[in-house]
């Protein structure tokens, strides 16, 4: 059964990943996202930071690709996105949490701006809205990751989120 709803929440799912709107996801979305994050926490894509960042990102799309790109022309179309990547990754959210954790695990140390090893509930909700998110939708994400109310996001709270929201069931 393919709902209105179900096609509205893969549509918002694929529309995160295709970050420059082109109707495909490739590796420049990825790359984009990578720009977006560092501008906004003004961190340089040549130091340390930044380089895990894009190297993050660069295994993010080839895990992508790996599931998705059917047809292996480098470009992951809406038919290949609802086909390959949503019904495997919900088949297989801990295969998910694998290719996106390097990427996140970046993400949270360019958030983490007093490196004291966690980002807290505002920055998480600044890589958010870098990524494309509204504003009010992206506090509210980030602060539901803060499950015990501590005020700072960790690394397995980001990856367990992550894939339950790309996991959309049916
Ligand atoms: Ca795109
Ligand atoms: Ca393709």
């Amino acid at each position: 059964m393919v709902s209105t709803e179900y096609e509205r929440r893969i549509a918002a799912r694929f529309a995160t990943f295709d970050q420059d709107g082109n109707g495909y996801i490739d590796r420049e979305d990825f790359n984009a996202a990578t720009k977006a994050v560092l501008t906004e926490f003004g961190v340089r894509a040549r130091s340390d930071k930044g380089q895990a960042l894009y190297i993050g990102a660069e295994a993010f799309w080839q895990g992508m690709a790996g599931i998705a790109d059917r047809d292996g022309d480098q470009r992951i179309t809406r038919d290949e996105f609802v086909g390959g990547a949503v019904k495997r990754l919900r088949d297989n959210p801990d295969r998910f949490a694998e290719i996106a954790r390097p990427f996140l695990h970046a993400a949270l140390a360019v958030a983490d701006t007093d490196g004291d090893g966690a980002a807290t509930v505002d920055e998480t909700a600044r890589v958010l809205r870098a990524l494309g998110a509204p504003g009010e939708v992206a506090a509210a994400a980030a602060a539901s990751l803060d499950t015990d109310a501590d005020g700072r996001i960790g690394e397995k709270e980001v990856v367990g989120a992550f894939a339950r929201y790309f996991t959309v069931p049916e």
